[in-house]
């Protein structure tokens, strides 16, 4: 076996663990170790024969016999255990986008496969992007009915399953639950439309379409007006399309009566990751993997962005090391002709919003990030005093994960968004979209607010691996939900046009 069938196997115990909604701290162990042997050079066979699993970055006793396990049988008794098995307590755990994004990607291919069933595609919530979901709706395009209810039942990995008329509800084995949607081919559009909601979307655009046409058109199968795409819904309702992430009833349909529809950032303009973190820090990858990475996304850019030295936890750069790390960068690059490694830094800002590094150290890093680590039960005013503080420094260039939730771990500290973003307008400092899957921050409404008023938003990973770079995905669709468009977010710029807005405020311009 190869080092990444092991670390597969291993992503794969996390993630289910994961959605199960196991101990977060049992997930993780299992991750950073995965993570470990993707990342090693050695070949793990030879670890494990020359008894050095143990050597491996966070993996201990248990992990290194699950790792043995793996390599005498090829598979990992727990994964199949967990697979197959009872389901977990009905916890009222919640579902974060990632996770339900995840299961749609594993479970999608396993239902198509099911004959009688011609295409299944997300539906609701998790179609919309909501950065938490209440269950996983799929719709299935069928084309034999009981045929495929008989499958369906027969599915090792659906518990519970009960139909109402053709919703089939059901329980996945991760302890997700499920509303699956069975539909006529013809039927597809429309239930795909009208499922993806939100119910305010859905009324206000039907009553577009009754007001134009006369009739309830879309709830009857469109039999005077033949619907084959959800554009023809919004053309029958006097509407351009409307992207599911904006359909949450926050005025996109008067926006798109009156021509004032944004167009969305896609994932295609996104030209660079600037929050970024190696094994000089807290990060499992050394710089140059982590570039590898970024060549492999088609990145013209990275910002290495380490913690700074107050973080202990974090193992945070003293300015002896930054400066080394500096230079290695400027070495490392040689290698990179079509990606530019900027240096950075994430500096903390202290309990006096001052922030973590002198400011002539500031001065000669390209990506200069602030963030708060510290104080989290602190006042309103303390807590927004100090970021609004650190974004007078002329050089922090981005403040990240301002309101330091974590989805379904941590509420927001008791910012004061309003005011941050006002200071941000007002230093011309860029607020971040943190694309961490528990983390979304700011969220999509925050970055509404922020585009209206001006500011420019950065979506950033703040990946501490490889895979995590890939994680951008979930921070464009904050993006989307907040109707920004390529325009407002500033790592769709190119390389010189990039330098020149991360100088913009250094020069009082
Ligand atoms: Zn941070
Ligand atoms: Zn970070």
């Amino acid at each position: 076996m190869k080092n990444g069938d092991v670390a597969e196997m291993l992503e794969r115990a996390a993630r289910i663990l994961a959605l199960r909604g196991e101990n977060r701290y049992r997930v993780r162990a299992y991750r950073r170790a995965a993570r470990a042997i993707a990342a090693e050079y050695r070949d793990i066979e030879i670890l494990f024969r020359q008894n050095k699993l143990q050597t491996l970055d966070g993996v201990g006793a248990g992990l290194a016999a699950k790792i043995k396990e793996i390599l005498h049988t090829g598979q990992l008794s727990l994964v199949e255990r967990l697979e197959s098995g009872v389901l977990p307590e009905a916890g009222d755990s919640i579902i974060l986008l990632a996770s339900a994004l995840t299961l749609c990607t594993e479970l999608i291919p396993e239902l198509e496969e099911i004959a009688g069933v011609s295409s299944v595609s997300p539906t609701g919530e998790v179609r919309r992007c909501r950065e938490t979901v209440e269950r996983i709706e799929l719709v299935m395009a069928v084309n034999d009915m009981s045929h495929a209810r008989e499958a369906l039942a027969r599915a090792r990995r659906l518990h519970n399953q009960r139909f109402e008329g053709n919703l089939c509800l059901a329980v996945h084995s991760f302890g997700l639950p499920l509303s699956l949607y069975l539909v006529s081919e013809d039927d597809y559009v429309r239930t795909m439309w009208l499922t993806t909601g939100s119910e305010k979307h859905v009324s206000e655009v039907s009553a577009l379409v009754r007001g134009n046409t006369g009739g309830n058109l879309v709830y009857q199968n469109g039999k005077k007006h033949a619907i084959s795409s959800e554009a023809d819904i919004y053309r029958l309702a006097g509407l351009p399309f409307i992207e599911p992430e904006l359909r949450e009833g926050r005025g996109e349909s008067a926006a798109g009566l009156s021509g004032e529809l944004p167009v969305l950032i896609e994932a295609g303009d996104y030209k660079g990751d600037l929050h970024v973190h190696t094994d000089w820090s807290d990060g499992m990858a050394s710089i140059e993997k982590m570039a590898e990475a970024a060549v492999e996304l088609g990145y013209e850019y990275m910002a290495v962005t380490d913690h700074s030295r107050s973080l202990k936890i974090a193992k945070g750069l003293s300015l002896d090391r930054l400066a080394e790390q500096v230079k290695l960068i400027r070495k490392v690059q040689e290698k990179f002709p079509t990606l530019t490694i900027l240096t950075g830094i994430e500096a903390d800002i202290l309990d006096d919003g001052t922030v973590d590094a002198p400011d002539e150290v500031l001065a000669g890093l390209d990506v200069v990030i602030a963030s708060i680590h510290s104080g989290f039960r602190q006042s309103s005013e303390k807590l927004t005093g100090r970021i609004c503080r650190a974004m007078q420094n002329p050089h922090v260039m981005i403040v990240a994960h301002a309101t330091g939730r974590l989805l379904g771990k941590r509420n927001a500290y008791a910012v004061d968004m309003d005011e941050v973003i006002r200071c941000a307008a007002n230093t011309g400092t860029a607020l971040e979209i943190n694309s961490s899957p528990d983390r979304l921050d700011i969220n999509d409404l925050m970055a509404g607010q922020a585009r209206t008023a001006g500011v420019p938003v950065s979506i950033n990973t703040d990946a501490h691996s490889r895979l995590e770079l890939a994680n951008v995905a979930l921070g464009i669709t904050v993006a989307r939900r907040g109707w920004l468009g390529s325009g407002d977010v500033i790592n769709t710029l190119g390389l010189d046009a990039l330098h020149t807005f991360l100088k913009r405020k250094k020069a009082g311009a």
